[in-house]
Formats: C-alpha cells, structure tokens, sequence
C-alpha cells in the first residue's frame, strides 16, 4: 500500500478487511472451493483498542491473538459488550495461563503436549465449556518452534481423543527461509489422516498459498491492520 493512501493520517482498515475478504472469496472460487470455506483470523495482537474498534465497526467478529494476558487487555470488555465476537488463541500457552485462556478464547490453535492437552481438558471440564481445539504442527522441524512433530502428530492426537479434549484441526507455521506451500500440503496430507476437518494456515505473505491446499481459517495480520508496533 502506497504511502499516498495514508497521507489524509487516517487509517484505512475497514477498506483493508473489504479487500482481504474480497481476495479469499476470489481465491475460494479459483480453487473450487464453497463460498465461506475459509474464514478470516484477523489477528489483533500489539494493535491499538481504536483498530479493533475500527475492525469491530467494519462488521468483523473472528480474532486471533497470541498472548493470554495481552488478549485479556484487548478483550475481557470487548467480549461483554458483543457477545458474538469468536476469540481464537494463536500463540503458545503455558500450562499455568489454561485457565484464562479456556475462559476467554473460543478456540485454543496451539494444543502441542500431552500436559497441555491434560491441564486443557481439566479446564474445560471444571468451566463447562467444551472450546474446539487444533493440534499445532512443527511442519518445518525447527528447534526454536512449538508444536508437536509430525511423527509424534497421531500419538498426540489419540491421547487428546482419549482425555475428551475435542480436536477438530491443525495449525501451523511454516519456516521463514521455505516455501509455505509445501508446508500447507503437509499439513493438509496430516489433517486427512485423522479424518480432521479444520486447517489454520496461511499468513499476510501466503493466505492466498493456502487457500487452493485447503486452509479453513487464514491468520491475517498486517495485511488487514498495518505494521504492529
Ligand atoms: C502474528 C501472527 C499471525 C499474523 O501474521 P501477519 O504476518 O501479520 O499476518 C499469524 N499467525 C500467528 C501464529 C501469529 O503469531
């Protein structure tokens, strides 16, 4: 986006969440895809409460986050006020935030480990919410990131079914230094294994990558909001 568009110092982002949302429906029907298949995670992390007002007012209720504290800030009081905003949690989750997270998010992306699963489900129980959650995969085998390894991926996934916690997809982050497609097909080949329905993958750079390999949620950030500060 040329600098131009923002010399009047206004933001632009309801015109943003119309032309991203116009590029998934294009990219939908190119691949053959139902209308309303993929669905927009616009991630507000380190974004001010006026962009999520302004993100709010565009009609938008589906946000990613990836900080248990940080989505707490932006919104415990947002979520009161519109009870029809979905809150998925993106980033990794320590065992001892479980119980803020089950109460905020309606959706934990980033189930990796046995523990977690455990401490996930016991949540839930003790809440009364049964929140959908996708099992997050080290497509790429890097050292430095979360997620369960694809080959420990079905060990993970049945304990996950024999504790109840309900897993409906899978979610990655591909390497920077590689092509994400080959990630999205893995992760694609992954979920149809286990008879999963959900795929979280595609990012500013690469949503449009992801659409044609089957991604149900695209995790939209700078693209809809700007650079993060
Ligand atoms: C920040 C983040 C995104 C959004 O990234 P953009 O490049 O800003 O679209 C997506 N997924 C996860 C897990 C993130 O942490």
């Amino acid at each position: 986006m040329s600098a131009a568009r923002y010399a009047d110092g206004m933001s632009h982002i309801s015109e943003n969440f119309t032309a991203i949302k116009l590029q998934i429906r294009k990219a939908e029907k190119q691949a053959g895809r139902e209308e309303g298949a993929v669905r927009l995670v616009a991630v507000s992390k380190t974004q001010t409460i006026q962009a999520i007002e302004e993100a709010l007012f565009s009609g938008h209720r589906l946000f990613g986050e990836n900080k248990v504290q940080e989505a707490q800030d932006h919104w415990a009081v947002l979520k009161e006020k519109h009870q029809d905003i979905k809150l998925h949690l993106i980033g990794p989750l320590q065992t001892n935030k479980a119980k803020e997270a089950v109460t905020l998010f309606d959706c934990i992306e980033t189930v990796d480990r046995e523990k977690l699963a455990d401490v996930l489900a016991a949540e839930m129980k003790k809440q009364g919410r049964d929140l959908p959650c996708f099992i997050q995969v080290n497509t790429g085998e890097e050292d430095q990131k979360a997620g369960v390894l694809p080959e420990d991926l079905e060990t993970l996934y049945r304990h996950c079914q024999s504790i109840g916690l309900n897993i409906t997809g899978l979610m990655c982050i591909p390497p920077l230094d590689e092509p994400p497609a080959l990630h999205f097909a893995l992760l694609a080949k992954l979920a149809k294994s286990l008879s999963l329905q959900e795929l979280s993958m595609g990012m500013s750079a690469d949503f449009l990558k992801a659409i044609p390999l089957g991604a149900t949620y695209v995790r939209v950030g700078t693209a809809l909001f700007g650079n993060r500060y």
